[in-house]
């Protein structure tokens, strides 16, 4: 090791990234943290590039959370962007590095590794994926080269996405026809997306290859969203297999599928992600659920001294105690500060996840914690289903919104599975509850014992959670 500090090195500065680094710098300030982010950027967040789209977020700088000068300055961080890792080699405790800028290649060795390379977009390779204005939408270059494209369309000032650009609003983009969007995937980034475009005035059409829109959650739910959808003028078309996309001029003009074709002017493509995990495979790193890391509870990967975090890896699910993938930024920055205190020496656990998520579809809030019921047919395991409507406030109180609960009931021991909620308000944190009771594992009956609050503005007396409690147990023959 010769006389350099004790250095903590981590690939990927995003959300799982920067909180190691940071963590690891607060806990053990004498060491040298490096992050190494092949991209432009660090520390933003991706969860808000569809209200940039949207316009609703003019600057993108808005989306970054520190600056490299800050995690520098302030932090005391070693920031290296456009420096790509290439290959780990556990035996030497050495990261391969390339510079992206002058293509230059060195070699850094480390005391410990934190690995936080996140997701991939999927990109099957269908014929044409590769034409010109076939977006994906997962970094912040991403979001910048959509909206640059639609703001081109337009006729506005366009932000060229360089670092220093600033988005400039031009009174041109007035009276301009609007392009034509395809969305393939209604997944949550999907459906985010279509209020996005349709804020802008773009014609949109949702192509999903299953028969509802957000993936496993119930049709109860989904039947909501997809009635909105059809309010605010999306067209759904479902049970619907892309095959292929077709250009004219190397741009992107049709999307072919087993229903037809579908004419558009650009394509979003949101069908997932995949973990980045090709860096850890080489080193012959564990891969485990979908080709994630495997981690343990200290974000331990199978080698010594190297650990992953966020959507590179894998987590524990605190409701079946199986391993699973469930990509979230929320999980990320809480692995990552795991990650990097373990990393500077502490002995911190991360539990493991509920799979807790909100998303906002035009004005509905829909949220879910833990098992769909697709989810537990996937694991084998007995449950029943059960749905009531609620209301957001008292009946007496003007304007309360009708809210669906549907909760995930396993079988034999009445135990809470999951729950899934849609409405136009009183939801998004509502489902933070039911993520609290999955944790302490508790059953319908102690759900529907909790006290829990009530003022005509903001439930009602018997709160909607208590609600679909009760009727929950009268399914199972015990009210
Ligand atoms: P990433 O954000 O993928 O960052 C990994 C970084 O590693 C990247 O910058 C990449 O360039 C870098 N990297 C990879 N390989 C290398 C290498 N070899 N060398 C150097 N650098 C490398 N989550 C929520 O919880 N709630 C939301 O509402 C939500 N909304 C979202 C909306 C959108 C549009 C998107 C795209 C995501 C959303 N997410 C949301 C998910 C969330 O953004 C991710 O879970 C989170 O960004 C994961 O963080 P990460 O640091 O693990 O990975």
């Amino acid at each position: 090791m010769g006389s350099r500090k004790e250095r903590v090195l981590v690939i990927g500065g995003v959300a799982a990234g920067m909180s190691a680094a940071s963590a690891a710098k607060r806990i053990r300030p004498d060491m040298e943290v490096i992050v190494l982010e092949k991209s432009p950027f660090i520390s933003y967040g991706a969860c808000s590039i569809p209200y940039y789209v949207s316009d609703e977020i003019k600057d993108y700088r808005d989306l970054i959370a520190v600056s490299p000068e800050a995690a520098q300055n302030e932090r005391g961080l070693i920031i290296r962007t456009r420096h790509e890792a290439t290959a780990i080699h556990p035996d030497t405790k050495e990261v391969v590095v390339r510079c992206l800028d002058k293509n230059t290649e060195e070699r850094i060795a480390y005391d410990k590794l934190v690995i936080a390379t996140g997701a991939v977009p999927i990109k099957p390779p269908l014929p044409g994926i590769d034409l010109q204005n076939v977006f994906t939408l997962r970094t912040l270059e991403d979001g910048l080269a959509v909206k640059k494209y639609i703001d081109n369309w337009s006729g506005r000032e366009a932000c060229v996405g360089s670092p220093e650009c600033v988005y400039v609003k031009s009174p041109r983009a007035e009276g301009k026809d609007q392009p034509r969007a395809v969305i393939v995937g209604g997944g949550y980034i999907g459906l985010e997306m279509c209020e996005s475009l349709r804020k802008r005035g773009l014609d949109v059409t949702v192509v999903e290859k299953m028969d509802r829109v957000l993936g496993t959650m119930d049709n109860s739910i989904t039947s909501v969203v997809e009635e909105t959808l059809k309010t605010e003028g999306v067209r759904l078309s479902k049970e619907t297999t892309v095959l292929g996309f077709e250009g004219t001029g190397g741009k992107v003009s049709k999307v072919l599928t087993d229903k037809g074709d579908f004419l558009t002017d650009f394509v979003i493509l949101s069908i997932g992600v995949r973990p980045e995990s090709s860096l850890a495979e080489t080193a012959a790193i564990a891969l485990g659920v979908n080709k994630a890391i495997t981690v343990d509870e200290h974000m331990r990967t199978s080698l010594p001294d190297i650990f992953a975090a966020g959507d590179c890896a894998d987590a524990l699910s605190i409701v079946t105690a199986r391993k699973v993938y469930i990509p979230l930024g929320t999980t990320a920055n809480k692995q990552g500060r795991v990650a990097g205190e373990n990393a500077a020496g502490r002995e911190t656990r991360f539990e493991g996840v509920a799979g807790t998520a909100q998303t906002k579809i035009f004005d509905l809030e829909v949220a879910r914690t833990g098992l769909t019921s697709l989810d537990a047919e996937r694991d084998k395991i007995p449950y029943f289903a059960s749905t009531t409507q609620g209301r957001s406030r008292a009946k007496a109180y003007p304007a309360g919104k009708p809210i669906f609960i549907t909760y995930v009931v396993e079988k034999e021991t009445g135990r809470l599975l999951g729950a899934q909620m849609v409405g136009k308000e009183g939801v998004a944190h509502r489902i933070d509850t039911l993520a609290t009771a999955l944790y302490g594992r508790m059953t319908m009956d102690d759900v529907a014992r909790l006290d829990l609050g009530y003022a005509p503005p903001f439930a009602t007396v018997w709160d909607p959670i208590l609600v679909a409690a009760n009727v929950a147990l009268k399914k199972m023959g015990r009210r």
